[in-house]
Order: C-alpha cells, then structure tokens, then sequence
C-alpha cells in the first residue's frame, strides 16, 4: 500500500464540504493523484488536489451555493462557494475528470500526507495573452 493510502480515511465513500458546509460532495472510490499544480490559478489557491472520475464524483448539496470562475479556453470550470470562498472541486482541461480540494475530505490528516507533485500546469498552452 502506498504511504499517501495511509493518510486518507479507508471508507468507500468520501465526504467533503466547504468551510461553511453549504457545498457538500461525496467521492467514490480511493482518493488518488495527489498534487498541487503551478498554474496560474492553482499556484494561488495551493490547495492540495485528488483526482476522481466522473462518475466517482457526486456534488450532494449546495448547487445554488457554488460559483463558477473560468477563464482562458473556458475548458476548465473552477468551483468554489459562494458564501466561503473555499474550492471545494474542479472539472479539469488537462483530463476529463474532476479535482477536488482533500483539504474539504472528512477525516483527512494533511500532515500525514506524503510528499506531493506539483503538475506542470504552467506548461500547458493558453489561448492569447492572458497569464
Ligand atoms: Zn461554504
């Protein structure tokens, strides 16, 4: 078993909600793929990111709560709420997949976790000459 498998909670499904408990999702399956990204959004946010299929993602409440940020090719759509602030996920350009912050994970110990990648976002192509 990976060390990053000991750091996160072993339940087949994960809750996570914002800070004010608005926005609520659940993921299911393992949390994997964890990384932080160098982008020009995410290098601002430094949340730590996990992966998660489509259909491992389940936003459980707080549609009416999230805001919507997008920007350059309007591929990815970056969520966060509204009420908060805090990224709770993302739907990526890189994969077709979702991210999401497991600093909002019910159980995470984010000491525990292992050395993250940062993704080599700055490297992906932009469109015109947004940063
Ligand atoms: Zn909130």
């Amino acid at each position: 078993m990976a060390a990053q498998d000991d750091a996160a909670p072993q339940d087949a499904v994960q809750k996570g909600w914002c800070h004010c408990g608005a926005v609520r999702f659940e993921i299911y399956g393992p949390i994997r793929d964890f990384r932080r990204c160098d982008c020009s959004i995410y290098r601002r946010k430094g949340a730590i990111m996990c992966a998660a299929d489509k259909d491992q993602f389940k936003l459980v409440s707080g549609e009416e709560a999230l805001g919507l940020y997008q920007w350059n090719t309007k591929t990815a759509r970056h969520y966060f709420c509204r009420t908060c602030g805090i990224y709770t996920h993302h739907w990526r350009r890189s994969r077709p997949e979702f991210g999401y912050n497991i600093g909002c994970i019910e159980g995470v110990d984010i000491r525990a976790l292992p050395d993250v990648e940062i993704f080599n976002g700055q490297a992906m192509t932009l469109v015109g000459e947004d940063e």
